[in-house]
């Protein structure tokens, strides 16, 4: 056989021999605004009193006023993680012991389990099968007098279906929030992700699309909320008092506060923000054009009036058109390819499945969380988190998709035609796996 024709998995060459280059958007931009925070020796300038340093100093109030205006929100509320932004948006919007929220099994595993923090239960709703965020039926047929809110998340940079949620939400009295960590600048309907909920919140952490080590910013239209997001942030219990605060449900606060450097950086990455998501979408546009030639792999496209902002590409695979197993397959493919460039060890960066669905972390399926005693869990013996609970997403994960993010803002076109070239190969020569 030529050799060439041969997979690397089997000996032969692989399709490519160098490394894929790392994703870093942090440049001279960013440096120079954090040594000018150093040098000012104001690396935070919070309070936790009632006083003119209680929302912190000209940065974080820089980026908040910043971030307001990219993304047409009223109030944004700069904290020290996404987590930080969803323990804080539940508890301003009053949740409390036993309180149920609608959450996904289809994310990072805060997503679904920030309504521990303040003893409320979250209860798993499916995904849709093609676009993987919340489907709107399965979220009703979850909502109980107990629900307090539904839970969001623009799962892969995708906006859910906020136009059903909402009514959802409205017909229930319900509060809506959106995780928009992985989703910014995606659109949906003309309004941005982060924004189509009551609250809203992205993440800057430093595998996403833009960062400053850690952080977060939540946002919201409503000015009652996003003042008890404030408080919360920032030790609400030893305000209220000064400030006059009368309703305490949950001021119970916590320091989730951003840092002067921090936010120094976080304001020019969101300057880089919309040429970095440009990038992203024009690669995913040549990578998927390539990809779904193969005729086992599809992209669930998007909603009608959304646009995707690309966090991983996630992608169909169908077992039974390849005649091989999906995990077999993106084997062959990652033995073609080489690691990306500072993470050599994580290997090939393309995953079989995503997460595993949520309800099979063990305190979900001990039923411990707070104590040792089963709180909150113990408040609601009728919530099932047994495996089965949410077919479409167990079978995405087990056998229907797979993502990566070798479409990165770093990526050249010959990087990029790497990666399909890889999978092409793969196809061709299947019936040898
Ligand atoms: C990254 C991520 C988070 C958590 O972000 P941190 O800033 O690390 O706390 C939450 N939700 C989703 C969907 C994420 O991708």
């Amino acid at each position: 056989m030529n050799a060439k024709k041969q997979l690397a998995l089997f000996g032969g060459p692989p399709v490519r021999d160098r490394l894929f280059p790392r994703y870093n958007p942090i440049g001279a931009e960013e440096k120079d605004a954090a040594v000018r925070v150093v040098e000012s020796g104001v690396l935070s300038q919070f309070m936790g009193s009632w006083c003119d340093g209680f929302n912190g100093g000209p940065e974080v109030r820089s980026l908040e006023q910043e971030w307001l205006t990219q993304f047409g929100s009223r109030h944004a509320v700069a904290v020290n993680s996404a987590s930080s932004a969803l323990v804080c948006a539940l508890g301003a919007a009053g949740v409390g012991p036993g309180d149920e929220v609608i959450v996904t099994p289809f994310s990072m595993c805060i997503s679904a389990t920030a309504p521990l923090f303040w003893g409320a239960i979250p209860v798993f709703a499916d995904v849709e099968p093609r676009h993987f965020c919340l489907d709107p039926d399965s979220v009703e047929s979850k909502v109980t007098p107990r629900t307090r809110a539904i839970l969001a998340v623009d799962i892969f940079g995708h906006p859910c279906d906020f136009v059903r949620l909402r009514q959802i939400a409205d017909r229930h009295g319900l509060l809506l929030i959106e995780d928009a960590s992985q989703a910014p600048l995606a659109h949906l309907n003309g309004k941005r992700a982060g924004t189509l909920g009551d609250i809203g919140v992205f993440s800057l952490n430093c595998h996403k699309h833009i960062h400053c080590g850690e952080g977060g910013v939540a946002v919201s239209d409503d000015d009652s909320l996003a003042e008890r997001m404030r408080l919360i942030r920032n030790h609400a219990e030893a305000v209220a008092g000064p400030k006059g605060e009368t309703n305490l449900v949950n001021l119970v606060g916590h320091n989730m506060r951003m840092t002067e450097i921090e936010a120094a950086i976080a304001r020019e990455q969101l300057k880089k923000l919309p040429g970095l998501v440009e990038k992203r979408r024009e690669n995913c546009a040549r990578t998927v054009d390539r990809l779904t030639r193969i005729p086992a792999i599809s992209f669930g496209g998007l909603r009608p009036g959304a646009s995707h902002s690309f966090y991983l590409l996630p992608l169909l695979f169908d077992a039974q058109e390849a005649g091989c197993p999906r995990d077999r397959f993106l084997e062959a493919v990652k033995a073609e390819l080489r690691p990306t460039q500072g993470r050599e060890k994580e290997g090939v960066k393309l995953y079989g499945g995503y997460v595993k669905p949520i309800y099979m972390l063990p305190i979900f399926q001990q039923r411990i969380a707070l104590g040792k005693n089963g709180f909150p869990f113990s408040l609601a013996p009728q919530v099932d988190y047994s495996p089965g609970i949410c077919p479409v997403v167990e079978d995405l994960h087990s056998n229907g998709i797979f993502c990566h993010d070798l479409m990165h803002a770093a990526m050249s076109a010959q990087d990029l035609d790497d990666v399909c070239t890889a999978f092409d190969k793969v196809w061709e020569l299947r019936r040898h796996l």
